[in-house]
């Protein structure tokens, strides 16, 4: 589903992120990304929605090359991977339902199927109460929530997840995992960078470490790992 063979990052500045990396993650999983700050964990991310090239080496998603991928495809590849970050970036002149059809109008979906959509995933991630609220009204938990009914409206199969929770207390943080647990179990692959130790050690998922650029442990039912 998603697989890396010898994937080398050098940026403009001479960073060398990312230092031959190989991976091969399945359809289904449920994958934690952890490291320290520097270690390329965002630029592993980056390189599975294409934000980032590799400058070298093959990224496979889907089947599809994404280092080869023509810059007129990237619109379908995002359609197939939504992203959620740390801070949500929700539009702030949009309301909630707003918000969300968005990621809809930008593949051109029709008017029905949007509102049909959207309706369904407030309810999945239970804000149909809110749909007309603008994101200033809401907790920084329901602001997650939106960002996630915004990333799955079109069906992806894969999410990602850059810090999801860093922003919001133990307890909301708890209640995004929950989510998250629960559209993985629909069948969604699901990508996510942290450092919440504790999110990591009791949810007992496959944890990669990154380390200067390279995978430094790959565990089944793994731990966060860096006991401080
Ligand atoms: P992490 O997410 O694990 O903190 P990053 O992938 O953000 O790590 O960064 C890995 C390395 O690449 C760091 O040394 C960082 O400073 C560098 N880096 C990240 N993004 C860029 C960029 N756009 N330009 C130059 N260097 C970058
Ligand atoms: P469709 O509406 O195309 O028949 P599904 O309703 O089975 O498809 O859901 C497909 C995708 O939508 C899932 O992979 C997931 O991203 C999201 N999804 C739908 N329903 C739920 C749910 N109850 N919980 C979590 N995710 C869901």
């Amino acid at each position: 589903m998603i697989e890396l063979n010898d994937v080398w990052k050098t940026y403009p500045n001479g960073v060398m992120a990312m230092n031959g990396m190989s991976i091969y993650i399945q359809s289904g999983e449920f994958v934690y990304v952890v490291g320290p700050s520097g270690a390329g964990k965002s630029t592993f991310i980056k390189m599975i929605y294409r934000e980032e090239r590799p400058t070298r080496g093959e990224i496979l998603v889907g089947g599809e090359n994404l280092a080869h991928m023509k810059e007129r495809h990237v619109p379908y590849l995002r359609r197939n991977i939504g992203v959620v970050f740390q801070d949500f970036k929700l539009l702030p002149s949009m309301n909630v339902f707003e918000n969300i059809a968005f990621a809809m109008e930008v593949v051109e979906a029709s008017k029905p199927e949007i509102r049909r959509r959207v309706m369904d995933v407030l309810d999945i991630v239970r804000l149909k109460n809110k749909a007309r609220f603008q994101p200033h009204e809401l907790s920084g938990g329901e602001q997650q929530r939106v960002s996630i009914a915004r990333a799955i409206v079109n069906n992806p199969d894969v999410l990602i997840c850059d810090e999801p929770t860093g922003n919001l207390d133990p307890e909301t943080s708890w209640e995004i995992m929950h989510l998250l647990e629960e559209i993985n179990d629909r069948g969604t692959t699901i990508i996510m960078a942290t450092h919440n130790r504790e999110i990591v050690n009791n949810m007992r998922k496959r944890v990669i470490a990154i380390e200067n650029g390279r995978i430094s442990r790959d565990e089944v039912r793994g731990r966060y790992g860096y006991e401080s």
